[in-house]
């Protein structure tokens, strides 16, 4: 499965949108002195590495991945007060644009 080309114009619009529902959430998740953004956008070696699913949304910088001291369960609500999907993993609460499955569907991944 690759990305489709051309992806980042297509989606650079989206890509926009989805920095600025972050940005609204984050100023909503209260006291994020612990937090440290430690990924966003992976190119496909760099996310098979990590063991992302091949149409991960880092793949179209439409993903973050948030580690640290914070708290989680107010991070992840206010993300999804924004239409964000936040899903916490473990070692770190991860935050995407869409539902899985959905840029697949749409044709950005073959
Ligand atoms: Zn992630």
């Amino acid at each position: 499965m690759s990305v489709q080309g051309d992806w980042i114009r297509i989606l650079m619009p989206t890509i926009q949108q989805y920095v600025g529902a972050v940005n609204s959430g984050l100023w909503q998740a209260g006291d994020l002195s612990g937090v440290r953004l430690t990924s966003w956008l992976r190119d496909t070696t760099r996310n098979a590495q990590v063991g992302g699913s091949p149409s991960s949304q880092h793949l179209v910088a439409l993903a973050t991945d948030w580690a640290g001291s914070f708290d989680r369960l107010q991070f992840i609500k206010a993300m999804n007060a924004q239409g964000l999907q936040a899903i916490d993993e473990g070692s770190h609460v991860h935050v995407q644009a869409f539902a899985a499955g959905t840029l697949r569907r749409l044709g950005v991944f073959q």
